[in-house]
């Protein structure tokens, strides 16, 4: 099993996974452009075993612009993780929001992404070594993937480690309730963004969640976060939900350049 990190898990950096079982492999997520898939695509074809399977943790451009790096796998994802891969990719709203990465979205425009060929709606054995896991909280479909012998937890975006998470499509309130459970699965957490942790850094993620769904974010352990701003975001969100609005929040709207 492999573990690709990405330093900082700032916007648009994110991680990937690799699990071998005695068929082939399972890639975990797949980044987001060539600068990031490629040498991680290299990586996985230099192990010189069958990619048999893409799981995709949920449809965030980060985690699925380098499917095609992966033609043969099956594309395991959430119904609504499919749905939302079906829709022709807002390219103009990634230039404004990651305009570090300004330069690579038009080629991914034309590369597109491949579309899910396995839906994962309930708990999943896929392999010997790889469970999924569905989830709610950083969207409303997310899965996670659990490799129960090396005790460790892929958890997309369900965690951000030491990088401030982003709730625009998720519910800040049940994805607390979701990180509550998620240390039980087991001791090693890969997040969908920073380093690899535990329950530490799952019980600092989810106050953090709750001061968003409370309204304000005092001082706290999140203080050395990056993407701070996302607070506004986050607290915008949990109060839209709570009024029964599951739309975008307006502080998003205006950082992808729409608002
Ligand atoms: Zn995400």
């Amino acid at each position: 099993m492999f573990v690709w990190l990405q330093p900082g898990g700032e916007t648009g950096v994110s991680n990937a996974g690799v699990v071998l079982d005695d068929d082939g492999i399972t890639v975990i997520d797949t980044l987001m452009v060539r600068s990031q898939w490629e040498p991680f695509a290299t990586a996985v074809h230099a192990l010189d075993r069958p990619v048999r399977r893409v799981v995709l943790t949920h449809a965030h451009v980060d985690h699925v612009g380098g499917t095609k790096s992966f033609p043969h796998a099956a594309v395991y994802a959430s119904t609504i993780t499919s749905a939302l891969l079906d829709q022709e990719m807002p390219i103009d709203a990634y230039k404004a929001f990651m305009p570090a990465f300004v330069d690579e979205f038009d080629e991914l425009d034309e590369l597109g992404t491949r579309p899910v060929s396995h839906l994962v709606d309930d708990v999943a054995q896929l392999t010997g070594r790889v469970e999924v896991l569905p989830a709610t909280g950083h969207t409303a479909g997310d899965l996670m993937v659990l490799v129960a012998d090396a005790d460790v937890l892929f958890a997309g975006d369900l965690c951000f480690f030491g990088v401030t998470p982003l709730a625009f499509q998720g519910d800040p309130a049940t994805w607390a309730d979701t990180l509550e459970v998620l240390t039980d699965l087991a001791d090693v957490i890969v997040p969908g963004h920073g380093p690899i942790g535990g329950a530490d850094d799952v019980r600092d993620l989810r106050a953090y969640l709750r001061c968003c769904v409370a309204g304000s974010v005092p001082s706290g352990p999140w203080d050395s976060w990056l993407e701070r701003e996302r607070d506004a975001i986050n607290i915008e969100k949990a109060a839209m939900l709570r009024d029964g609005n599951d739309g975008m929040p307006p502080s998003m709207l205006r950082a992808i350049g729409l608002g």
